[in-house]
């Protein structure tokens, strides 16, 4: 080990056990030409802290110092992509590897010279960044140095970088001592990075979880400290992690850690409250049930589609609220179409949930009754639907301990069976492993019917 430029450490290749062969070719393939073309060509941030834990990355992130153009002119299967911030995606044949020029901090103060100025003098380096009252991000399009784009990550254990010229790891934060202790850390104060970016609360938790890392003292106090910011981020950001976390594989781990941080009451606020209360005298612990299945499946190498995850998660508590409609005298399906509609209301101002995932996730509540139907009107284009196996899941997954409904799960399976090309869902016949409801199903009966084979 030994000291770099500025305040890097670098680890050379016979002090650390990551080999090439563990990296994506094409990855490789594009550091070698950056290199070939007298460029800077590091590997970075999650890759990196994926290799040095013996976990398969999933992505391999590159950071230059060439401009996006000068990659373009490098790469022919170069695309330049995001208005903000230029970033070239060199297209192989099964993977896309993003090059990012190297960026530095957000800052509202005006910038410094850089050191090197014959390596950046043909940088533009605009005036870019900027921060609202409450210090958070709004524009940080600002070119950097290595070092500079190390300091802007989100945690030590993210801004290692791996050099091609020498095989060589550079440690700008301490990054590898937090590593070997599995420790998540904010790059310098927890207080003012999570004012920046909120969403960074959350993949603290969530790296925490997946990592297995525990979240180190004063980071966690911020995060409980700021939990209720939260709600400031991007509602189709805190979506798309919110997301990541419960597909995490770790969801119930992650659950865990947003409701000891209080982030889970800040992002979920009528949800969480509905939790606290108890419904005929038992306390809601389905979401947590739900969790933890959803993780099994997802460790098995299943995939589950987000409407079936945000039904298993949130169906019970939709159901309340269609059964308070129908006790109002609405029909079952309007019941269920008002359920949705003031769940979506309640969460998409914080979390936007996207309008397609919203209907198909009515579809899979709503067309339950269905089911129940048999043979009922044309079974077979019933079967062709294209979320047919979200249907049968759910009902399987929620309800699949109840003899009529194994019967009724049966007569479905051997129908899909019989009806090629429509594939089997891929738990049908399943039995064992999935949460069952405690609770007593309520009956779905619909005097409409015919309504129900349709589409809503
Ligand atoms: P994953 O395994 O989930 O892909 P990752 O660490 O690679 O983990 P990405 O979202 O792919 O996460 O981001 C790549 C890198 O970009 C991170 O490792 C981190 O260095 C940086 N980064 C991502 N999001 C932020 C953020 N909100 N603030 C600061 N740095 C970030
Ligand atoms: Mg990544």
């Amino acid at each position: 080990m030994k000291k770099g430029k500025s305040c890097s450490v670098i680890i050379t290749r016979q002090e650390h056990g990551i080999s090439r062969k563990l990296m994506s070719p094409n990855a490789l393939r594009t550091l070698y030409r950056l290199k070939d073309n007298g460029f800077v060509g590091y590997l970075v941030g999650g890759c990196v802290r994926d290799l040095l834990l013996g976990r398969e990355p999933k992505d391999f992130d590159v950071v230059t110092n060439a401009t996006p153009g000068e990659v373009k002119r490098m790469f022919r299967n170069c695309r330049l992509v995001g208005r903000r911030f230029r970033l070239a995606h060199i297209h192989y044949q099964n993977e896309i590897i993003e090059v990012a020029t190297f960026r530095s901090q957000a800052s509202n103060e005006p910038e410094p010279e850089l050191e090197e100025a014959n390596e950046t003098d043909h940088r533009q380096r605009h005036p870019r960044m900027l921060k609202d009252d409450d210090g958070m991000i709004l524009r940080d399009n600002v070119y950097g140095t290595p070092e500079e784009d190390a300091l802007r990550r989100d945690f030590t254990v993210n801004s290692l970088s791996y050099n091609i010229v020498d095989f060589s790891i550079i440690d700008y934060t301490g990054g590898l001592a937090d590593l070997n202790a599995a420790i998540i850390r904010t790059i310098g104060d927890p207080t003012v990075r999570f004012q920046e970016d909120p969403v960074r609360m959350l993949r603290a938790v969530r790296f925490a979880a997946q990592l297995a890392f525990t979240i180190e003292e004063n980071t966690r106090k911020a995060v409980v400290a700021a939990a209720d910011t939260i709600v400031r981020a991007a509602p189709s950001r805190l979506y798309d992690e919110v997301l990541k976390i419960l597909l995490s594989g770790e969801g119930a781990m992650c659950y865990e850690l947003l409701r000891q941080t209080g982030l889970f009451a800040a992002l979920f606020p009528d949800f969480s409250n509905w939790l606290d209360t108890e419904s005929e005298g038992f306390p809601h612990t389905r979401f947590g049930e739900m969790l933890s299945y959803v993780d099994s499946r997802i460790q098995q190498g299943y995939k589950v589609s987000p409407p079936l995850l945000l039904a298993l998660l949130f169906g019970e508590y939709i159901d309340e609220k269609a059964e308070h409609f129908r006790r109002q005298g609405a029909p079952w399906q309007q019941s269920v179409n008002a359920a949705i509609a003031e769940f979506m209301g309640e969460t998409c101002p914080i979390i936007m949930i996207t309008n397609r995932v919203g209907l198909a996730l009515r579809d899979i509540i709503s067309q339950q009754m269905r089911l129940e139907k048999i043979p009922g009107r044309r079974p077979e284009s019933f079967i062709a639907r294209h979320d047919f196996s979200d249907i049968i899941d759910y009902c399987r997954i929620t309800c699949g301990d109840k003899k009529d409904v194994v019967g009724q799960l049966g007569w479905w399976a051997a129908q899909a069976s019989q009806q090629a090309p429509a594939p089997l869902p891929s738990e049908l016949t399943e039995e064992a492993g999935a949460p069952q409801r405690k609770r007593k199903r309520r009956s779905r009966r619909n005097p409409n019917a015919k309504s129900m084979t349709e589409r809503v």
